[in-house]
């Protein structure tokens, strides 16, 4: 199998072959220009087949949400259902022109604001821009909205962002790239924000609190409203880290919690495509005292039409024209798909799923915090009293055929394996997940070489991750 896979396309060329059959001439023949033929990229000359095959291939040698169970801690790997992909792509959607003028471009707009409109109604906030294009942009969108609100009022001493130790670590860089000091807050034992320190760190050089709830450990912030209290009372706002919103649909909203900006993962929550680093939506949703600093431009709707306006104190354009539209089409077919009472059973599901998995493999390895879980939970994933460390069993997964669980975040759990069903899996995945947790702490103990040289059937073994990342080979170098 590896052998097959590794047969590259380069290595099959030959010359002459071609994989394509173009119509005849209809103007005459003449060459091209030498600035064009000048640097001649070096292609491989195959058949349409091995062509096909070749990409095919390629396609197989990565785990998806199409393929396997991914239980990809904080990223919601939900399924993305294909109507979604019908709807976007819709020529009368796909084929539009980004200046063509507002009157021919009505349902588009009108697209736009009815996103809006479902946003504001989940989450109870009173203006969203879908401008960002991911949530780590939505955080920043959000602290320049904090920072311009402040500025408005004259109050420029303020320059202390407040982030719990559970938070992402997009939280500390969104405000450190908006030129603030990020203060870390520590949890306390039942995983919440520990109230006290809070309180200490409280005073007129709060920009405002960045707050993930659930957080990062899948539990509720038990004491949020209070915390939301302290921070509004020393002239803060609270930032709402949405990317766990999958748990709260339909049951709670952001903004009765006392939160003041937070960023949507449509990626995540109303699944649209996730990963690869491909294109993603961080919509934010704001509280009507910081809608005019809205990033724009955003559809407001006047009568029967439609157009695009910016806010009144607007920080700006974040993004090229309206942002990553086909992301907008995907989530809204999806909300309207789902409904109410679908949104709502989604949240449902994502807790059962998440408590019924923690119930089974927690007897193997013990979650951080034993409290009933929201959408997901964390597990240490070594095993005492083997050299067996959480990323051995991360890798190990691979083999039974599941992607593995978010290693090693957050920080402040030992070992992690942060694990998220989500609510589309079904108890037999679920199941069989847990059965292989089970055989995989049974062979930390029997055969500990097997985990610490897994995966065994992937393309490749262990990769150097960071190099991979900052210094991928991208050209073949026969
Ligand atoms: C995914 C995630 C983010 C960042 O979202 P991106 O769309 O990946 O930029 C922020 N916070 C938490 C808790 C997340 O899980």
């Amino acid at each position: 199998m590896r052998k097959q896979l590794e047969a590259l396309i380069f290595e099959l060329s030959s010359p002459g072959r071609k994989a394509f059959t173009l119509p005849g001439l209809d103007v005459p023949e003449t060459d091209l220009p030498e600035s064009y033929t000048r640097d001649q990229p070096n292609l491989p000359e195959v058949s349409e087949l091995d062509f096909v095959r070749h990409y095919t291939h390629l396609s197989q040698m990565n785990f998806s949400i199409d393929t396997v169970f991914y239980p990809l801690g904080s990223c919601t790997m939900k399924y993305n259902p294909k109507v979604n992909e019908r709807a976007a792509s819709i020529e009368g959607l796909t084929h539009v022109h980004p200046l063509q003028p507002e009157a021919t471009v009505q349902g588009s707009l009108e697209l736009m604001y009815k996103l809006q409109e479902a946003l504001k109604e989940i989450s109870g906030f009173s203006a969203i821009s879908l401008q960002p294009a991911a949530g780590a942009h939505g955080e920043f969108a959000g602290v320049l909205i904090m920072r311009a609100y402040h500025e408005s009022r004259g109050d420029e001493k303020r320059t202390k962002i407040l982030i719990p130790d559970s938070a992402h670590g997009t939280n500390p860089a969104s405000s450190a790239m908006s030129g603030f000091s990020v203060v870390e807050i520590p949890s306390d034992e039942r995983g919440n924000v520990d109230l006290e320190a809070l309180k200490q760190e409280c005073d007129s050089t709060v920009v405002g609190l960045m707050l993930t709830n659930p957080n990062t450990l899948g539990l509720f912030e038990e004491q949020v409203l209070e915390v939301c209290e302290t921070i509004h009372a020393c002239g803060g706002l609270v930032y709402g880290d949405g990317a766990n919103l999958n748990a709260l649909l339909g049951i709670t909203k952001p903004a009765d919690q006392g939160i003041d900006v937070m960023h949507f993962n449509l990626h995540k929550t109303f699944t649209t495509p996730h990963g690869g680093g491909g294109p993603g939506c961080g919509p934010v949703g704001v509280t009507e005292e910081l809608a005019p600093f809205l990033p724009g431009p955003y559809s407001i709707n006047e009568g029967d039409t439609y157009r695009l306006d910016m806010p009144e104190k607007s920080i700006g354009r974040l993004k090229s024209f309206c942002g990553n539209y086909g992301m907008f089409i995907r989530a809204y077919t999806y909300i309207r798909m789902m409904g109410p009472d679908g949104l709502r059973s989604v949240a449902e599901n994502a807790v059962l799923n998440a408590n019924y998995l923690k119930a089974k493999v927690s007897p193997f390895f013990p979650v951080a915090v034993d409290r009933t879980c929201m959408h997901e939970f964390v597990s240490h994933g070594d095993v005492p009293g083997t050299d067996v460390i959480a990323l051995d069993v991360a890798k190990r997964l691979l083999d039974y055929g599941h992607h593995s669980p978010t290693n090693y975040f957050p920080l402040i759990v030992h070992d992690a394996l942060m694990i998220e069903p989500t609510e589309t899996e079904s108890k037999e995945t679920l199941d069989n997940f847990a059965e292989a947790l089970e055989k995989i702490h049974q062979e930390a103990h029997e055969e500990p070489e097997l985990l610490h040289s897994a995966p065994h059937i992937t393309p490749v073994y262990r990769l150097d991750e960071a190099t991979a990342a900052r210094k991928p080979v991208l050209c073949y170098k026969g």
